[in-house]
């Protein structure tokens, strides 16, 4: 048997659709949300994430900027760089792409952005209210895997729900929204004995490790949902042929761009996982569409107004 692919870029149009009718009504009111990217130097992957991002809000409407200081900023100067954006009214949302350089105090930038349009969801305070279940700002990954668990009719309340990472962007607040909605949850990291064995517990498996193809067949009760967050290149043949040997879709993506991308999740697992999301077309695409969601909440926090549904455990 071959487990559901939850498709994450189905879900994903979903969401977007939903906003971009919410951003119209916001219109009628002469209302528009506002979104401000700040990433700092050069770094590839996340210019990647940044255009998509910058991308999507334009194409749903919400107002964009982008704000691009070189690698060499200091601290200091990228505080300022927020402050101002704290202080503009038509801006909702402030999001500073990680990672920052370095020398850069990180923890420090982060704690500078107004809670109030923190739409990544990283700020203390809004780790606070996800935490006692007070209306803030979700982290955008793990809302998305909320939301596909709530799209894709998977029961949580009363499961058992293993999260295999326990980072603050990821696995944390995913092990945070699965507790609201009533999972029992536990939470693993390299320091967990036995993994595998806990694993077998899941009603509800998921994993945000950054180790390609880790959860294999051993990790997964049969008929589980089993929700792959993991993000891995792969571009050693061995390797390849290891995860997809007579895999032909992927041999040609190996073939002509000289990588591929792997889960955290071995693909065997789709033979006795009950659900499981796709990776690429998972989780990633919902991260994206949370942001935009997560945009729109910020601009109706702030002014007070009914906050929606969506994005909520
Ligand atoms: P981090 O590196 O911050 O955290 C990884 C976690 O996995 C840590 O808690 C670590 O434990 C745990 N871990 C590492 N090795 C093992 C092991 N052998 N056994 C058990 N636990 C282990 O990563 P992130 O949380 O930021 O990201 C995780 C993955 O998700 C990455 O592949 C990333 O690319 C991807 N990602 C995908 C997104 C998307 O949109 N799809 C968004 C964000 C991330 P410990 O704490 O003990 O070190």
């Amino acid at each position: 048997m071959s487990a559901r692919i939850l498709d994450g870029n189905r879900i994903a149009a979903e969401i977007r659709a939903e906003v971009a009718a919410e951003i119209r009504a916001l219109a009628g009111l002469g209302l528009r949300p506002g979104l401000a990217v700040v990433l700092v130097g050069n770094n590839p992957a996340s210019e990647i994430y940044v255009r998509g991002k910058v991308k999507n809000s334009e194409e749903l409407g919400i107002y964009s900027e982008k704000h691009t200081p070189p690698a060499g900023i200091s601290t200091e100067e990228l505080l300022e760089v927020v402050q101002d954006l704290n202080r503009r009214d038509e801006i909702d949302g402030i999001l500073v792409q990680l990672p920052l350089p370095a020398h850069i105090e990180t923890k420090n930038v982060l704690m500078a952005v107004d809670p109030a349009k923190d739409v990544d969801g990283f700020h203390p305070m809004n780790v606070g209210f996800l935490s006692t279940q007070r209306p803030g700002l979700v982290p955008c990954t793990p809302a998305g895997i909320v939301e596909i668990l709530k799209r894709s009719n998977v029961p949580v309340a009363g499961r058992e729900a293993v999260v295999v990472g326990r980072s603050d962007i990821v696995g944390k607040p995913t092990a945070m929204l699965l507790l609201n909605a009533n999972a029992t949850v536990t939470v693993c990291h390299s320091k967990t004995r036995d993994l595998a064995e806990v694993c077998r517990r899941a009603d509800i498996l998921v994993a945000a490790i950054g180790r390609a193809g880790m959860i294999t067949r051993a990790f997964v009760k049969p008929g589980a949902t089993v929700i792959d967050v993991g993000m891995n290149q792969i571009t050693d043949r061995t390797e390849f042929d290891k995860f997809f040997k007579g895999n032909s879709k992927r041999e040609q993506t190996f073939t002509t761009k000289g990588s591929t991308l792997i889960g955290d999740v071995h693909p065997e697992v789709a033979e006795v996982a009950g659900a499981i999301t796709p990776v690429p077309g998972g989780v990633g695409p919902l991260t994206i569409a949370m942001l935009m969601a997560n945009t729109v909440r910020a601009m109706r926090l702030r002014r007070g107004l009914r906050v929606p549904e969506l994005s909520k455990a």
